[in-house]
């Protein structure tokens, strides 16, 4: 693995690389051509969302995540971790942890479930995905010192656990490529809980970490955090910005050494009609256009002038303005698809600078 790709069993991303949420299985309203079409090349599925519909079994059973979505390339899984924190932190009794992992309630049925480091991996394995995440104790901002230390002391012990299983499960099968196995950097904002989480989880040994927690302040900025815990991880290794999405804020984990990303905001925002737009000037600036903004009614220039994609190619503003008004489901698919061309310019920009 150089430090300018990853390479996995179905193909490389180059890096940096932005991975749309295709979080149940699908990046909304495109398919897998289109995806192609804007230069997407690996996608990130949610791994506790799909083992709830339709099922990590059915997925399996219809060949993996690839078959099942039509997807060719690489597939990061994530593993659950942001999911319970928010069932966690939503209170009502919907998820408990404990050093065993996590109990949460099955929203469908309503009876509660574990979820272990080992079904957290076997599930992931299950779905066939390219790279996979350990388990980890994910918690919020305002958590207490004493829970930011637990989070960290059962990220660790999670990830050692899971370290093991993988290599037992890998070994089962030395004849099929290996998924790539990540781990998330915990810790809160103690600088000394992430330190020794990096340590430890140096120590084990895994092809790639990514900044756990929550990773934006109230205001929309990166955390300190975020740069602190790039500069602990060797220079040569992927570290994944799990969630930061904004284009400045991949810009800022860009230049502390990120290089994989991942988050649902360019395509949420792309089927609320707000498109991103490059300002042409030599800091690569942007604005967002709202396609529903009554000026834009009878524009006749693409949503944007320096645009390839498929939107901006064949209809003009005017026209995906009328397509939100009217709620034509091709309005979706034409917004999507120019904001994650959007993204794929700026991570080729990013890959002509220097970090
Ligand atoms: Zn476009």
């Amino acid at each position: 693995m150089s430090s300018g790709q990853v390479v996995t069993a179905h193909g490389s991303i180059r890096l940096p690389a932005f991975l749309p949420d295709a979080t149940r299985g699908v990046v909304r309203s495109i398919d897998s051509r289109d995806l192609m079409d804007v230069g997407i090349t690996a996608l990130m599925v949610n791994t506790m969302h799909l083992s709830r519909t339709p099922g990590v079994s059915l997925v399996a059973k219809l060949g993996g995540a690839h078959s099942f979505m039509g997807w060719p390339g690489p597939i990061a899984a994530d593993s659950g971790g942001f999911q319970v924190m928010s069932l966690v932190a939503a209170g009502k009794n919907l998820a408990r942890v404990s050093r065993q992992g996590f109990t949460y309630r099955f929203q469908p049925t309503q009876e509660f479930k574990q979820w272990t480091p080992e079904r957290c991996l076997d599930a992931q394995l299950r779905l066939g995905a390219d790279i996979v995440f350990t388990l980890d104790y994910c918690i919020t901002t305002t958590a207490s010192a004493a829970l930011q230390a637990e989070s960290v002391e059962l990220t660790i012990e999670w990830a050692r656990q899971t370290r093991k299983l993988y290599d037992a499960r890998i070994a089962q099968h030395p004849d099929r490529p290996r998924p790539l196995l990540f781990a998330a950097v915990q810790g809160g904002s103690d600088l000394d809980l992430r330190k020794r989480c990096v340590d430890e989880l140096l120590e084990i040994g895994f092809d790639g970490f990514g900044f756990g927690g929550w990773p934006i302040t109230d205001d929309g900025q990166l955390v300190e955090m975020v740069g602190e815990v790039a500069e602990m991880l060797p220079s040569g290794v992927p570290k994944h910005a799990l969630g930061i999405g904004s284009p400045e804020n991949v810009r800022a984990a860009w230049r502390a050494g990120y290089t994989l990303f991942d988050c649902s905001l360019p395509t949420r925002n792309a089927r609320r009609g707000r498109l991103y737009v490059c300002d042409g000037g030599a800091r690569r600036g942007y604005s967002v256009l709202v396609a529903t903004d009554e000026r834009w009614s009878r524009d006749p220039g693409p949503i944007d002038e320096s645009c390839d994609c498929p939107c901006c190619r064949t209809v003009a503003r005017a026209y995906l303005s009328h397509l939100f008004r009217i709620e034509d489901a091709l309005a979706l698919r034409l917004a999507t698809l120019h904001n994650l061309r959007f993204y794929r310019r700026m991570m080729d920009a990013l890959s002509a600078d220097s970090p």
